[in-house]
This record gives C-alpha cells, structure tokens and sequence, in this order.
C-alpha cells in the first residue's frame, strides 16, 4: 500500500480539525489559539521492579485539555506508540466529545509507553499503580476522572482505585470509571461505548434509508469495542457480520458468522485469524470491503487520502478515536458516504462513565435497563444536534458534531470568562 501524502500525527490532526471549524464559525483569533491547546501537561518517568529483579523506567502523561465545562475526563492507554502529541490529540478529541454528548466534562487523556502484552499481571500492576501515584497530584473525582482505552481493562481501574484510596486512607470509587462493578462501577459500562455506536449507526441508517436486518457489515479491531459492536449488531439488529480483524489479521466470510463464537474462539488462540469457515484479509483489505457499514474500531490514522476512493460502505461508523484524516474526510463527504465521527460515533463510553461517576457520587446504583434507556436519550439527541447541524449548515457529519462542541465550549468560556 503506498503512503498517504498527509500528515498522520494525531495532534496536528486534531488542530486541523479546529482550524477548520473555527473558521466557519468566524471565532476570534483568541480563542481559536484556547481551543488548540492543552491546559495543562504531565510527564512522568517512573521505576518499576520487573519480575527478573532489574528496574526498568517507564515514561506516561496525563494532558488535561480543557475543563471550561467541567472536570476533565478521560481513558488510559497503555501502547509502545504512545507520545505526548497522541495523548493530546487524545485528550483534545475528549472535550469535544463531552461537549458534543452534552456532558458536564472537559477533556483528558493519559498513556504509558509500554508493551503490555509482553508484561506479566505482577509488572502491569506495579507499572499501573506507580503510574496512579505520579499522577495522583492531578487526579481525583472533582479534578479528572481516568478510564480505560487501549489495553487498559477494569482491572487497570480498580489498580488506581485502590492506589489513590490507599493514600486518602478511605475508598474512593468516584476517581475512575470503567471499574469492576463490586468495587462501585456501572451495569453496560462494558459495552456502552459498543452500544451507543449501535444506537448512532442506526439513526444514521433511518437517515440514508439502510435497513439494518441483513445489513453487511465490517469491523476494523475486534477489542472491547469491536467485539461488542459486532455482537450487538449481529443480536439486536439482525446485520450480517462478515469480516473483522485483530492486531494480528482479519477474517471474511460472505456467509457471515456469530461474533459471540469468535470471541470464544479467540480467547482460546488469542486471535481470531483461523476462525473456521473464514478466509483471511489483511487490515488494510478489512476497509474496502463490499460492504454497507464500516466499523473501524482499532487505531487512529488508518482511513487517508490513499484508501479512501476505494472504501465502499454507504455509512463509516468510528468506534476508535481518529481512524480519519480529514483528506479522507473530504473525500468520503465528496462520494455521499455518511461518516458517524468518533465525538458522536463512541461517545457512548464516556457517556456511561457519566453515569458511573453519578451513581458513585450519589451512592444510589441504576439497572441496566436504566442505563441502557439513558444511554439511548443521549446517544439520539447527541445525533440529531449535530445531524441538524449538518443540514443547516452544509458541512460534513464531523465538522457538524465540532460545531457542536466547539459552540458548547466557547459559550462556558464567554460566561466563565478570562481570568484574571
Ligand atoms: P482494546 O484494547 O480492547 O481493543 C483494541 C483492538 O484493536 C484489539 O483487538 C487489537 O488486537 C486491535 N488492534 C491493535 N492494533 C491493531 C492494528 N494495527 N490493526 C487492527 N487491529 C488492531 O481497545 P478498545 O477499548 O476496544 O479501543 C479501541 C478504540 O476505541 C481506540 O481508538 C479507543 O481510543 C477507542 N475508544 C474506546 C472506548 C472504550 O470504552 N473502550 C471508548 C471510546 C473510544
């Protein structure tokens, strides 16, 4: 495949996608120059004793980018690629998100350079829990409310919990969200985030007129998102699961199979290359399938000026953060296909970390069908602001839901103001 010719770093992305916006809603310089940087940044290098008795020094960030409409929020990422531009491409995408979903939070991100899949559980939870405490100065359930992203889990969460509780000498739930659900977290936190793009695409399929029974579909990183998007897909929906892919390939089979028996299947082999009565595809071929949606649902960066003419799927659902530069961008707009962008598309997730954070505050714990039912509101009025914002103003699905987001922001600053 040959290179796209645009930049791939996800922070110079982020800030393209600002420029953008910020001049069709004529901001004033001054403001624009707010909203394309972070407040504030932490870098931490910290030891850790490895399983072998030698100290290795991990390197981690927490950016919190903005908190004009309230604390900051946002994942964990634990990846060999993490760099202080992708936690604040990150952390940026994270407060438009909030915004955009209606939710009183501003935006965060943190990452850990590290390769957790060559690390026993011992060195994770000695990594995480050191990690936790270097940044503990800047945490916490009024300040900035870490969850998982990456190949972080409920696990990861409850390490921080306990580590920041530890320190306050009484438990406190309410610092992370995406905990285990003894130690205070949600019903569908899980698959909230997998959920709430159910709910998206399906509005977005009324819109263009798709019927979801049958539809064909492909997802891109068969993760926490991806598997339960498919699954969801394939049970409530009735669409036919043709493809998905991990880190270390992909499968296809028009017949289409159950995702729930490859999630079996890759918990045994630890992938789901092999899955029988599928044929292998590459990660790259998993995005120009024939098919009517497109879940990418793994890294940034991966749908560019190069791949995007030869996409097919009439709707692009955007479970991971940043799949599309906005050369794609312009290209899917141009050929009329209906991009659900990553602030509206997986806002699900953040959405039920809200109300985790609630019901930790509040001490009072909802059903599932509460959530789920809550979950939905927000997810339809989320797409229907910005949908509108489309029409109304010609734009793409994205540079709609940034319109959103951005006017949000901008209005918390005009009546917080500048201080001093
Ligand atoms: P995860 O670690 O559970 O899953 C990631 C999946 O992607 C794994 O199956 C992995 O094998 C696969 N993968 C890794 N590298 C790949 C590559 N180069 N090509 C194809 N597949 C690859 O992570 P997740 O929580 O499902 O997150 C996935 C994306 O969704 C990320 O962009 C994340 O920021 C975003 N997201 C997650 C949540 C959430 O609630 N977990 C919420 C919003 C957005």
């Amino acid at each position: 495949m040959s290179k796209p010719k645009e930049t791939l770093n996800p922070f110079e992305i982020a800030r393209t996608q600002i420029d953008r916006v910020g001049k069709k809603l004529n901001l004033d310089g001054g403001m624009l120059e707010v909203l394309k940087n972070p407040r504030r940044e932490l870098t931490v290098h910290f030891p850790v004793k490895m399983d072998d008795g030698k100290v290795k020094v991990f390197t981690g960030y927490r950016v919190q980018y903005n908190d004009a409409i309230g604390p900051f929020k946002g994942g964990i990422r634990y990846h060999w690629n993490v760099s202080l531009d992708e936690v604040r491409a990150l952390a940026c995408w994270m407060t438009w998100k909030c915004a955009v979903m209606g939710i009183p939070y501003g935006g965060a991100k943190g990452g850990v350079i590290c390769n957790p899949k060559e690390m026993s559980k011992n060195e994770l939870e000695h990594m995480t829990r050191r990690y936790a405490s270097e940044i503990a100065i800047i945490i916490g359930p009024e300040k900035d409310i870490p969850a998982p992203d990456v190949y972080t889990d409920g696990q990861t969460m409850a390490w921080i919990m306990d580590t920041i509780s530890m320190s306050k000498g009484f438990a406190v739930p309410g610092v992370v969200t995406g905990k285990p659900l003894v130690i205070g977290g949600s019903l569908g936190r899980d698959e909230a985030t997998s959920r709430g793009l159910m709910y998206a695409v399906r509005e977005a399929a009324k819109k263009v007129k798709l019927t979801l029974k049958g539809a064909t579909i492909a997802v891109q990183g068969f993760g926490n998102v991806g598997m339960h998007f498919a699954r969801l897909m394939h049970d409530e929906q009735g669409s036919k699961i043709i493809a998905v892919s991990d880190s270390k390939g992909g499968i296809v089979s028009e017949k289409g199979f159950d995702p729930k028996e490859v999630q079996v299947f890759k918990e045994k082999t630890g992938s789901v290359v092999g899955f029988p009565g599928t044929k292998p595809v590459s990660n790259e071929e998993i995005l120009e399938l024939d098919v009517d949606i497109l879940a990418p649902c793994a890294l940034e960066g991966v749908l560019t000026s190069e791949n995007a003419p030869r996409v097919k799927a009439k709707i692009i659902g955007e479970g991971a953060n940043g799949p599309t530069t906005p050369e794609a961008d312009d290209i899917f707009h141009k050929r009329g296909i209906v991009l659900i962008p990553d602030i509206l598309a997986n806002g699900g997730g953040v959405t039920v970390s809200y109300f985790e954070w609630v019901q930790n505050l509040s001490e009072f714990f909802w059903t599932k069908a509460d959530v789920d039912q809550k979950l939905e509101g927000v997810m339809v009025g989320a797409f229907n602001r910005v949908w509108e914002m489309r029409e109304s103003k010609k734009v793409d699905m994205r540079q709609g839901a940034y319109m959103v987001a951005i006017n949000r922001v901008v209005e918390a600053y005009k009546w917080r103001g500048i201080f001093p």
